[in-house]
């Protein structure tokens, strides 16, 4: 499969339909997380280039607005097969790029075409309002309406995912699209872009520009950029929320994440044990619907016990063995980071009962750590406050649920939580109290399908519409309302 369409070892961007070299000589690695091995450079384009992008997205939109709805969603369904029948493709570049295990990938490959297929209905989704009579003689009708170029800026943890989130449904509504992938998974996007070409889609409906903060103020800052759609960390979700609100534009950011899963002593503890271990190290950690932290109710040392044997049993290795669950995470500084956290942990005295940094010299290319368990730990630690986006989980105890939920409500981050229960009164008082935009009962990352809003509460979320559902068709057209007398 023909990756990047560049021969060269320098990613090119994609403008108008054409692979064109980025103006800037800068680049950036790209290395395979699990053995460190270079895969491609990345360029870290100027806003010159953003500008090239946003101006073929506008010349392009003039003609794509008029296409009729059908027509465009005809494309989607052929972005559908293609995806489909890439499947198994797509979900080992994400292995290599992002180190995630290939049947993570592979579910990652089959979220994103799930957002395609809503995309698809578009026909639908689209469709205004109407009442008639709203006085003697008079009709009132609501139409949608694109909004015209919209920016997209994405995240390395899900390089599949998260753009289809956002340009399938932004372009079925009649928008053009400018993306600026992850410079930490970049390859990726070309081929997502290779592939929406091969389906139809023409130049400049859908643009990528690689890069870092330039490209990002670039398109946060020029005047014909309509809105801004970004996901990522939780302080450059705040930025890029202010910053495009202050230029007028329409914005939402999906920011970080702090997910804990109550474990009640009524719940099926076996069942409880697995799902916190592959929500917490599924992944390595890095996915913004990821356990972060337990709170453990009532005195359930049979849970920690099993929790720590079965986390000793996590075999760790490349996300194309079978085997593993434990893969690497996505930088040997971002190793770093969490390594300075479980430091952090130790000095404010948590209970380190699982220590992971035993098992980084087992694989010493990639950038691995093994699973981490600090116990004891109050919501006043820095592990129990900050992201931490890595192996390491916080174990709180608390003596009942309101406690628990209280714990909720004291993070600063609300995406998402979940309950381990068969109490439906617990169930009941979980729904209603706790203090997160997805919530899971006995499911272990409640993260929604394409078809409902997709975001959370507090700090992990700036903006109104969230992404995906009928709150993502809102974020992408306008509406105009038409009233209309009849007695002449
Ligand atoms: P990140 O914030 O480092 O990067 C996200 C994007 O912002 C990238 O395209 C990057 O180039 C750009 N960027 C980074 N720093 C910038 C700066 N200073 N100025 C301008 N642009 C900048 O995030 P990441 O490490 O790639 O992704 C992980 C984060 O994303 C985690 O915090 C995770 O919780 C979050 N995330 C959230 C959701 C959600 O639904 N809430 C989903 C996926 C990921």
């Amino acid at each position: 499969m023909s990756v990047t369409k560049n021969d060269t070892a320098v990613l090119k961007n994609f403008i108008n339909g054409e692979w064109v070299n980025s103006n800037s000589n800068q680049t950036l690695d790209v290395p395979n997380p699990a053995t460190n091995e270079l895969l491609t450079k990345v360029p870290v384009s100027s806003k010159e280039d953003v500008d090239l992008a946003v101006a073929a997205a506008k010349e392009a939109f003039k003609k794509w607005k008029n296409v009729p709805v059908p027509k465009r969603a005809r494309i989607l369904f052929k972005y559908h097969y293609l995806l489909t029948e890439n499947h198994e493709a797509l979900a080992k570049l994400i292995v290599e790029e992002n180190g995630k295990a290939y049947k993570e990938a592979y579910g990652e490959v089959q979220r994103g075409i799930e957002c395609v297929e809503f995309a698809s209905g578009t026909p639908t989704l689209m469709m205004g309002e109407t009442l008639s009579g709203i006085a003697e003689d008079i009709d009132s009708e609501m139409f949608r309406y694109p909004l015209g170029v919209v920016g997209g800026i994405t995240p390395f943890n899900f390089p599949m995912m998260v753009p289809l989130w956002m340009f399938p449904l932004a372009v079925a509504c009649g928008n053009t699209f400018v993306l600026k992938p992850s410079e930490r998974t970049p390859i990726l996007a070309n081929r997502l872009a290779e592939l929406f070409t091969e389906a139809g889609a023409p130049n400049g409906v859908l643009n990528v520009v690689h890069g870092a903060h330039d490209v990002v103020n670039g398109l946060l800052e020029h005047k014909d950029i309509a809105a801004i759609s970004f996901v990522g960390s939780q302080a450059v979700a705040k930025y890029v929320y202010q910053r495009a609100a202050a230029e007028g534009k329409r914005v939402q950011a999906l920011s970080g994440a702090k997910n804990h899963h109550i474990v009640m002593p009524d719940a099926d503890m076996d069942k409880a044990v697995q799902h916190v271990l592959s929500s917490t190290f599924g992944s390595a950690g890095q996915r913004c619907m990821a356990c972060s932290a337990v709170v453990v109710v009532g005195d359930n040392e049979p849970f920690v016990e099993a929790l720590k044997k079965k986390a000793d049993e996590l075999i760790i290795g490349n996300g194309m063995d079978d085997e593993v669950l434990l893969t690497p995470v996505i930088r040997r500084e971002h190793r770093e980071r969490a390594l300075s956290y479980i430091e952090k942990g130790v000095e404010e005295g948590a209970d380190l009962i699982r220590d992971g940094r035993r098992e980084m010299e087992d694989l010493p290319e990639g950038n691995f750590l093994g699973p981490t368990i600090f116990d004891h730990v109050t919501p006043e630690m820095t592990i129990a406050k900050d992201e931490i986006f890595a192996p390491v989980l916080s174990l709180l105890r608390a003596n009942n649920l309101d406690e628990g939920l209280e714990f909720i409500r004291k993070s600063r981050y609300g995406n998402g939580a979940t309950i381990y229960t068969n109490n439906a009164k617990a169930v009941r008082q979980f729904r209603e109290e706790a203090d997160a935009g997805m919530l899971g009962i006995n499911v272990g990352v409640p993260a929604t399908m394409a078809f409902f809003p997709f975001s959370g509460w507090k700090d992990s979320f700036y903006g109104d519409l969230h992404v995906n559902g009928k709150d993502g068709l809102n974020f992408y057209t306008r509406k105009k309302m038409i009233t209309s007398r009849f007695d002449a």
